[in-house]
């Protein structure tokens, strides 16, 4: 552990910080928090902070409702962003049922017990997210729209683009927290950026994915701009995905490395593409959680449709990227960040798992855009699609017995649940589409 209960309340008063947010993840993707004041911090570090279940989207009954939160010291940061006198810091939470017992609809629990099954066999899960988001302008009331005015595409600088300053502020941001930036740069779309940082065992991962979309929107709402992680919020344009890369290392070497294999891939990795490939269906529900989910899963902006995998191009849902060594890695492409990171992650993980305790071969790598492809030439390949829209990707998961005993009764079911409510919700809109289609010709 790097800090000890002493160690913080130390930092607490060396920094002057004079709030603290007990933070968690609700089973949706949400980031909740409850404020304390520094006198409090005490209390909360014994793990003796309540909350109310029942307030938070599926999480409990009002019967059985009062929660602990326990923080998870190694969490701790301070925001950059809040004043230097009486600072605002955070700690992330396990959540506690009030018999001591973790509360199994608490996500980040659900990834941790993937992730000690994993360890168990001496495995570390290691993964690294490419988060993409859109920079727009707000209205005169300050509500988000979804207007830029600025043109700039791939890798292009300012001063065509406008977001460059608050990009670099958020850069700077994260680097102030602790994170790893690798990269930063402009996407295809107007507006689109994507800012790239190091990969981390897989719970510290969906930790920074949380505190990473803190960051991006917080840092953009002082730059007078509006950023949203919705994965098609124009029609026509690329939408903002979560590429997410993994690799699993053993003793701190990279087990997914064999530098004698035809695309530098060890038999561990083909059985975990393998894995993930027998129920990514599936697992769809969960990386792509939302309706307008799969409305960027079509042909045509670099996000996968057909379940394949490649070395060369960038359309299939997994492909190996061309750095080896340590790098060696697979990038599932689907994933967007609409997702509950550490749902998504406990998926991924124990699908690739069962993958090498079941030494499932993936099919043949396809080296050619499958955008381009007839249907016949599809047909004859045989590949299967991504579930097309909401609907089809929960039926999937009703369907999938792995899905049900990682995530665990409680989180299957009221995520079926609140899910298809959603479905349905949205199939009974009449859209601007249809009245444009058919109100004149009807
Ligand atoms: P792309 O070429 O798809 O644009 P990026 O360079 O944007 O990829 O992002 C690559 C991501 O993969 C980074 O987060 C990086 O830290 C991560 N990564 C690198 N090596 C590994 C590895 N061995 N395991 C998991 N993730 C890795
Ligand atoms: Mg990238
Ligand atoms: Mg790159
Ligand atoms: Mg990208
Ligand atoms: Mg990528």
């Amino acid at each position: 552990a790097k800090y000890t209960k002493q160690d913080i309340i130390d930092i607490v008063q060396d920094e002057d910080v004079e709030f603290i947010r007990l933070q968690f993840t609700d089973i949706f993707g949400t980031l909740k928090n409850v404020a304390i004041t520094s006198s409090q911090l005490e209390k909360a570090l014994d793990n003796k902070c309540m909350f109310d279940g029942a307030s938070i989207q599926g999480f409990a009954r009002v019967e059985e409702s009062d929660m602990y939160l326990r923080p998870d010291y190694d969490t701790l940061a301070i925001f950059p962003w809040r004043p230097q006198q009486g600072k605002v810091a955070r700690l992330i939470c396990d959540i506690y049922n009030p018999d001591g017992s973790p509360f199994e609809g608490d996500p980040r629990y659900i990834l941790k017990k993937v992730t000690k099954k994993a360890k168990d066999l001496g495995y570390t899960f290691n993964v690294g997210p490419e988060c993409e988001f859109f920079l727009y302008h707000m209205d005169d009331d300050g509500q988000p729209t979804t207007i830029t005015h600025e043109k700039a595409g791939y890798f292009d600088l300012g001063p065509i683009d406008l977001g460059e300053n608050a990009r670099r502020d958020m850069v700077l941001t994260l680097e102030d927290m602790g994170f790893e930036v690798e990269a930063s740069h402009h996407e295809v779309a107007p507006a689109q950026h994507e800012i790239d940082f190091k990969y981390d065992e897989g719970i510290v991962t969906a930790d920074n994915i949380m505190t990473y979309k803190l960051v991006i929107r917080t840092i953009a709402k002082r730059h007078g701009l509006f950023a949203t992680f919705m994965p098609k919020p124009k029609f026509g344009e690329c939408g903002s995905g979560m590429h997410t890369n993994m690799s699993l290392s053993r003793d701190g070497k990279n087990i997914f490395a064999d530098p004698s294999d035809k695309f530098g891939l060890s038999k561990e990795a083909y059985y975990f593409i393998g894995g993930i490939m027998k129920h990514i269906k599936a697992i769809t529900a969960i990386t792509n959680p939302i309706v307008n989910s799969y409305k960027r899963l079509v042909p045509g902006f670099e996000a996968p449709v057909h379940i394949a995998w490649s070395a060369k191009n960038r359309s299939p849902l997994i492909r190996i990227p061309a750095s080896k060594g340590e790098s060696t890695r697979i990038e599932l492409r689907s994933p967007d960040s609409a997702c509950n990171p550490y749902l998504a992650l406990a998926l991924c993980l124990a699908a690739g798992m069962e993958g090498i305790e079941e030494k499932i071969e993936p099919m043949e790598s396809i080296d050619i855009n499958t955008y381009d492809m007839s249907e016949k030439e599809l047909k004859a390949l045989n590949l299967e699609e991504l579930p097309s829209n909401l609907s089809k990707a929960l039926d999937e998961m009703e369907k999938d017995e792995l899905l049900r005993q990682v995530l665990g009764d409680h989180v299957f079911n009221i995520y079926l649940e609140t899910k298809r409510k959603e479905w349905r919700e949205y199939s009974s809109q009449v859209t601007k589409w249809e009245i444009d289609q058919f109100l004149y010709k009807i």
